[in-house]
């Protein structure tokens, strides 16, 4: 592996060096200046694998010097090294990501050799990112609209734990494209597509349809859970979602009070008073009302003030790692106290490991969810899951 060191501290270029040599590495320039290392990484060949940058250099920072590799297009690993705060660290991982380069983590001085190692050992020379399942060109809007009307669209669903008693409460349902030649596709990659061409109605009537039949399906399996669908905010601009769904649940037996509608503001409403509308004749029939990823863009106190829900998700971006991050911590926490304080029931997502898991549960949420549970599903093999998660 190639590696470059840049920091303007000689001393700090030799520990690390030598840190890496004891590691394994054998290959390793290091740069006094990221003047030096722009100079060296225009000529390197082969090309660098894996860059270690410090933040605080006094020529140029490290906070320009990454706009420097995203304008040179480096497809090489970054590690962020620096004696600053966690939170300035976390805020360069942040900006490196923005620019789109391949931050593997951030070090803070003095370097830990076990941590060194640990970073280490996800870097994968070559630079190219790794291909994710179909990751096929732009998708066409006709082609959709086919994929649609054709049922090509399934529902995976996400179990919810309730942290009280520790059961399995609910699921999330997710929406995935079953493409007959690129396999299954990531919602990331179509929803906003739907939202823009007029194809979020039908994506989501499809999506409502197939979770009120798995529900019944379950319920008469004797399995007791609620369902969450995901609502866009391009549905709440006129009354024709409302009445599509009033159809389907006239058609279901599936209890109302038992579907929850998590709803995202990816953009500004478009018709705040149609939205409120709906949502307010949703909440009149018992249908929870979910505040998704709250925090974010536009899912924000003004939101909580004016529509009538229910319930709070905390995105999360601010649950991972919330447990070694005192800023992710003071958001979280002052959500859940917070959704207390209004009655509405506060759900954590993004639970990833043990240390989220016991974070959420010390903060006294209501709900948790997470690859660390369980991952999104088809609907069939949730009944194994949740009695594999009572025994766990
Ligand atoms: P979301 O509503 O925030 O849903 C949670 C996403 O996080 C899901 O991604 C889920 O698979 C993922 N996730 C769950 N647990 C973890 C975890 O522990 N760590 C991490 N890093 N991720 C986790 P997915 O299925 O790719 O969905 C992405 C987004 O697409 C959803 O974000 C939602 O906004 C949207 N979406 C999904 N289905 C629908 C739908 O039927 N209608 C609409 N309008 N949007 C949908
Ligand atoms: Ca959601
Ligand atoms: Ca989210």
């Amino acid at each position: 592996m190639r590696i470059m060191l840049v920091d303007d501290e000689p001393f700090v270029l030799k520990l690390l060096a030598r840190q890496l040599h004891a590691a394994g590495q054998q290959d390793i320039t290091a740069c006094e200046s990221a003047f030096a290392a722009l100079e060296r990484l225009g000529g390197a060949e082969p090309p660098v694998d894996l860059i270690f940058c410090d933040l605080q250099m006094p020529d140029m920072d490290g906070a320009e010097f990454l706009r420097h590799l995203a304008d040179r297009a480096y497809t090489g690993s970054l590690i962020l090294v620096s004696g600053e705060s966690e939170r300035i660290l976390r805020t360069a991982e942040k900006l490196a990501q923005a620019h789109r380069l391949r931050v593997l983590g951030a070090l803070a001085k003095p370097v830990e050799p076990a941590q060194l190692r640990r970073l280490l050992a996800q870097c994968t020379p070559g630079g190219a990112a790794p291909a994710g399942l179909a990751t096929g060109g732009p998708i066409e809007v006709a082609e959709f609209a086919a994929a649609i009307a054709a049922g090509e669209l399934e529902n995976h669903y996400q179990p919810k734990i309730d942290l009280a008693s520790g059961r399995v409460c609910g699921v999330e349902t997710l929406v995935r494209w079953r493409h007959p030649e690129h396999g299954l596709i990531f919602p990331d990659r179509f929803i906003a597509l739907a939202e823009e061409n007029g194809l979020i109605d039908a994506l989501t009537a499809v999506v409502l349809d197939a979770a009120l039949a798995q529900g019944e399906r379950w319920r008469a399996a004797g399995i007791d859970l609620s369902i969450a669908i995901n609502v866009s905010m391009a549905n709440l601009t006129s009354l024709d979602f409302l009445e599509r769904a009033f159809h389907s649940f006239a058609n279901s037996r599936f209890p109302l009070d038992g579907l929850v509608f998590e709803v995202t503001e990816s953009r500004l409403m478009a018709n705040p008073l149609a939205a409120l509308e709906i949502l307010t004749r949703l909440r009149l029939r018992n249908i929870g009302l979910s505040i998704d990823d709250f925090g974010t863009g536009h899912s924000s106190l003004a939101q909580l003030r004016d529509v009538p829900f229910n319930e709070l998700k905390l995105d999360r971006s601010f649950i991972h790692g919330a447990a070694h991050d005192g800023a992710l911590r003071a958001i979280a926490e002052g959500s859940t106290l917070m959704a207390r304080q209004l009655g509405m029931k506060s759900v954590a997502e993004g639970i990833e490991d043990e240390d989220d898991w016991e974070f959420v549960r010390a903060m006294g949420c209501d709900q948790a969810q997470g690859y660390f549970i369980a991952r999104p599903m088809p609907g069939d093999r949730i009944p194994d899951r949740i009695s594999g998660w009572t025994c766990r």
